[in-house]
């Protein structure tokens, strides 16, 4: 059975208001960038869980509640949530959000993730137009008024009827670089869903492959004898290949790493630590999240360093307002707006940002973690659970959380090295009209490798750790608490 295949099936045997996280046949041949879906919609991707579920054959996991939350103080906690309401039936996108969820969104995304030749067309052939005619429904978490989650309908075309589920429209969007036919994209994401494969990471490979076999690199005889081409049915091969590892699928569901030993071609794609970026710096200029992808223990994520250069040109005010709702302190702040914008010491407070955001159950998305600050964060946290804490003890747990992270990965081998600035980003990226490079945040200046470095040497000194192996020191360690985390470095000689 495929993911929804399975979680349908499981549905009818335990009864539809159970939660189902599922894989499917990727997943069981242990692709390693294969997901597990939650209930059909989400994904929980990037990093290869499905493959985990995979090698301890775990088709499914299926939960199911009864009885509720108990809240130490309901009163308390429901006047802060009220607060939020408040504020968040003034937000000016409200409508345009609950209208359109992350789609909303869209002018920027283009910029983000298309050059600048290609925007007009995608707009015109996969922008808000398109989406209204596809969306069916959208489902949310609990309580967000944003709900990405999309349920699609094919309405005419050969896939006609097709109803499929997406963790937003929006990702169906990067097949435009193959198709002009929003039908097949949509058909692509269904098989990649069901099957149970990172539609992020295949499509970067699939465009890397087909970029490399027209330049010669890949020759016909290296696909089992398929020709690359930019369409639909050069696509879903792939897909069919790498999931049931046929013929050259079975290195390809090996990942980039294994792609790299068969096709000597690295300097054409942009992976850290054996995952592919997402965000590419040339089309958006490095902000936190762009930076994130080299320093994150996890490797290049799509959520992980968020904070507002998320939209471009943001001024610098906004940034300290930021920086103040994420609880930094005074004079780290001052360092990160000395000289414009310091995108590596910034990106030290998104993580324990997103550390905060994530380990509470709130949700990331910029539209949903603007109503919040570390002060809201912790009284909620006190309010709920009947244990005081304040803002800075709260962002605390969240450094310890981010240096056992990054433990675990030195416990393992990772050094400075593995946070490898990708080649690919000092390529030039051209375009019908123009070529784009890599710049800072602001797009004042073009950034060299020594640029990066610096930008390495401030984020690892804003976390107070050793510069010059990129680890966490000893004092760092002992001053969080961590005092058994350090004694096993130090043992390993860290
Ligand atoms: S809470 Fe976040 S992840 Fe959940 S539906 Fe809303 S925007 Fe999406």
């Amino acid at each position: 059975m495929d993911a929804c295949e399975a979680a349908d099936a499981l549905w009818e045997e335990h009864g539809n208001d159970c939660g189902i996280i599922s894989i499917g046949q990727a997943g069981e041949n242990l692709v390693r960038f294969s997901l597990a879906l939650v209930d059909k919609t989400a994904t929980l991707g990037r990093g290869g869980l499905g493959a985990v579920f995979g090698a301890k054959k775990l088709k499914a996991i299926v939960v199911s509640g009864s009885g509720g939350v108990s809240v130490a103080d309901a009163k308390g906690f429901l006047e802060i949530v009220e607060g939020l309401y408040e504020r968040l039936r003034r937000y000016p996108l409200r409508d345009a959000c609950v209208d359109l969820g992350i789609m909303s969104n869209w002018e920027n995304y283009v910029k983000q993730f298309f050059t600048p030749d290609l925007q007009e067309k995608v707009a015109k052939l996969y922008g808000v137009e398109t989406y209204k005619k596809v969306k069916k429904m959208r489902v949310a978490c609990p309580s967000c008024f944003i709900a990405d989650k999309d349920v699609l309908e094919i309405r005419d075309g050969a896939f006609a009827g097709l109803i499929t589920y997406a963790s937003s429209f929006f990702n169906a969007t990067l097949f435009s670089k193959f198709t002009d036919d929003y039908r097949e994209a949509l058909k692509l994401t269904d098989m990649l869903n069901r099957y149970g494969l990172c539609l992020l990471t295949f499509s970067s490979l699939a465009d890397f492959l087909i970029r490399i076999y027209e330049n010669g690199i890949v020759r016909k005889e290296d696909m089992d004898g398929m020709k690359l081409r930019r369409d639909f049915s050069t696509l879903a091969g792939l897909i069919e290949k790498i999931t049931f590892r046929r013929g050259v699928g079975n290195v390809l569901a090996d990942g980039w790493t294994a792609v790299f030993q068969k096709f000597d071609a690295e300097r054409q794609a942009a992976v850290v630590k054996g995952k592919d970026c997402l965000w590419d710096p040339r089309l958006s200029g490095l902000g936190t999240m762009e930076f994130e992808q080299i320093v994150c223990p996890r490797g290049p994520t799509s959520a992980t360093g968020g904070s507002p250069t998320y939209v471009p040109g943001t001024p610098p005010e906004a940034f300290r307002r930021h920086c103040e709702r994420m609880d930094a302190p005074g004079d780290a702040i001052e360092r990160i707006l000395a000289a414009g914008l310091n995108i590596g010491r910034l990106t030290r407070y998104a993580e324990d940002w997103y550390a905060v955001l994530s380990s509470l159950g709130i949700c990331n998305r910029h539209m949903n973690n603007r109503f919040y600050s570390a002060k809201i964060c912790a009284e909620l946290y006190s309010k709920a659970t009947g244990v005081k804490i304040s803002a800075a003890e709260l962002m605390r747990a969240a450094e310890q959380a981010w240096n056992v992270f990054k433990a675990v990965n030195v416990r393992e081998g990772s050094t400075r090295a593995h946070d490898k600035i990708p080649e690919h980003w000092f390529e030039p990226l051209r375009f019908e009209g123009g070529v784009a490079t890599l710049m800072d945040y602001y797009r004042t200046k073009e950034l060299s490798k020594d640029d990066l470095g610096k930008m390495l040497d401030d984020y690892y000194d804003e976390r107070g750790w050793d510069v010059k192996k990129g680890v966490p020191t000893k004092q760092k360690l002992l001053e969080l608490g961590l005092d058994d985390i350090a004694e096993d470095l130090e043992r390993m000689g860290e």
